[in-house]
């Protein structure tokens, strides 16, 4: 193909989280000329910590991702302990030691570490092939015509595009326009608290020796059957400068009630977090004692989050236009959701490579809804089903676990597209 005499497509992303940038990573890779239209007046979200496994890790290496940009943590399994006992074990699964060897193992990084990251990816002026993004804060979009391909903002300016990419997370404002109906996420009464603990005080007290000891992944403490909270996951970021802790709690307060104060106030740490510690053992109690650091949602530090997930809908696509990542499938954060996000914008780069014109949009968008519509509609109904007994699993965790990092999306994408569509550039080709 004479990529001399071809036009690229021009085209809209709403939403600067990861999905976002990781879809206009991609399409800019394949030569597209992506805008990028993000609300917030700059990337404000809350920096908790994140996992990235095989899954999306291989995607990012093959995006040229700098690993060290990241600050992460090696994620080489997972410590289990008993919140009463302490007493507990490490496990290492095959995958991530495979995952290893090829130079793709799991980490744990800082959101806005990874969300920097990809940003540069995106619109830097650097290696990358493809013309730069460009990415435009303070840009609200109130509606979009799918149809048409354009999106208008909050401002009152159109912005007419080939394709349309909604990537604007849990409240979307391209769903629908897609479903033509609102549909919206609901409770799934599993909450969790989250916060960062300032890990360079790890060293004033003995008693959290145990973050220095096990392997070098994870810790999953689990709680009484029946208790409050349903089980405290903690992890090092930022080169283990920084604690990650999220605490899962059953919420009987489905409707948007909250029995806390959603900012944490309070002097002491009963007050301070929501719920009572009293059954901890002391080992994992002064974990708390640890200084938060406060956020610009949160003085404490300390959040609450309701979890809600999405009903499985009937499309992700109509006309122009499509929905990608939360947006379409937002689930419990247990399931490694951001990766499933990055796998969908590489799909995205794959089906839509220079050449591709705007007669075919419609027909790659339903290749996309093929490709990624059944995986990320399985990972959200089988993350419900661990926390809400009334939906039946059709995979022990560990089948859910080998499934969501086995994927390979660049070969998936790169195999379909030689089936169905005259050829499939290596993803990342164009110049
Ligand atoms: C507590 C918690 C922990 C998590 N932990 C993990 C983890 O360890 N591993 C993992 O893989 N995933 C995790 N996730 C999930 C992960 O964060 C999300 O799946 C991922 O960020 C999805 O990204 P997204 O781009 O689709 O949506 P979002 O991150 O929600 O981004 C949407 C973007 O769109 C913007 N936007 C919204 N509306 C508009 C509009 N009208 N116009 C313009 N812009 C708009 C928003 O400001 C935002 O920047 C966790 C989630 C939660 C809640």
């Amino acid at each position: 193909m004479d990529s001399s005499t071809t036009r690229p497509l021009n085209i809209t992303v709403v939403g600067a989280g990861i999905g976002g940038l990781a879809a206009a990573i991609a399409l800019r890779r394949s030569g597209n000329r992506v805008k990028i239209f993000e609300s917030s007046p700059h990337n404000t979200e809350f920096g908790a910590g994140i996992s990235l496994q095989n899954n999306s890790l291989r995607i990012l290496n093959a995006w040229g991702f700098l690993r060290e940009n990241l600050n992460s943590v090696s994620f080489d399994g997972i410590n289990i302990r008993d919140a009463v006992t302490g007493e507990g074990h490490s496990v290492t699964f095959p995958h991530l030691e495979q995952a290893k060897a090829k130079a793709i193992n799991a980490l744990t990084c800082q959101r806005n570490d990874l969300l920097e990251e990809l940003k540069r990816l995106a619109v830097g002026d650097n290696d990358c092939p493809g013309p730069p993004a460009e990415l435009y804060f303070d840009s609200k979009v109130v509606s979009c015509d799918t149809e048409a391909g354009s999106i208008t903002l909050e401002s009152g300016e159109a912005v007419a595009a080939d394709l349309v990419i909604g990537a604007d997370g849990i409240h979307s404002t391209i769903r629908p326009s897609i479903l033509g109906e609102s549909v919206t996420a609901d409770t799934t009464g599993l909450s969790c608290f989250r916060c960062l603990l300032d890990a360079t005080k790890v060293a004033d007290h003995p008693t959290l020796s145990w973050l220095n000891e096990g392997i070098e992944a994870p810790w999953n403490i689990t709680t009484v059957e029946g208790s409050h909270f349903s089980s405290f996951m903690v992890y090092f970021v930022r080169k283990r400068e920084l604690l990650n802790l999220v605490a899962y709690y059953h919420d009987r307060h489905r409707e948007g009630k909250c029995p806390f104060d959603r900012r944490g106030r309070g002097a002491s740490n009963e007050s301070r977090y929501p719920g009572s510690f009293s059954y901890f053992s002391a080992e994992f109690e002064t974990l708390l004692d640890l200084p938060t650091v406060p956020t610009t949602a949160s003085p404490t530090g300390i959040l609450r989050w309701q979890l809600p997930a999405m009903p499985l809908l009937s499309t992700w696509v109509k006309g122009r236009a499509m929905i990608m990542g939360d947006a379409a499938h937002s689930t419990l954060p247990t399931s490694g959701r951001a990766g499933i996000a990055i796998e969908e914008a590489v799909t995205l780069g794959v089906l839509f490579p220079l050449g591709t014109t705007g007669d075919e949009v419609s027909e790659r968008l339903e290749a996309f809804q093929e490709l990624c519509k059944g995986r990320g509609d399985l990972v959200n109904s089988e993350s419900v089903a661990r926390v809400d007994s009334t939906q039946k699993k059709t995979m022990s965790d560990r089948e859910l676990q080998v499934y969501l990092v086995a994927r390979d999306a660049i070969k998936t994408a790169e195999e379909y597209s030689r089936l169905h569509f005259d050829a499939a550039p290596s993803h990342g080709d164009v110049d």
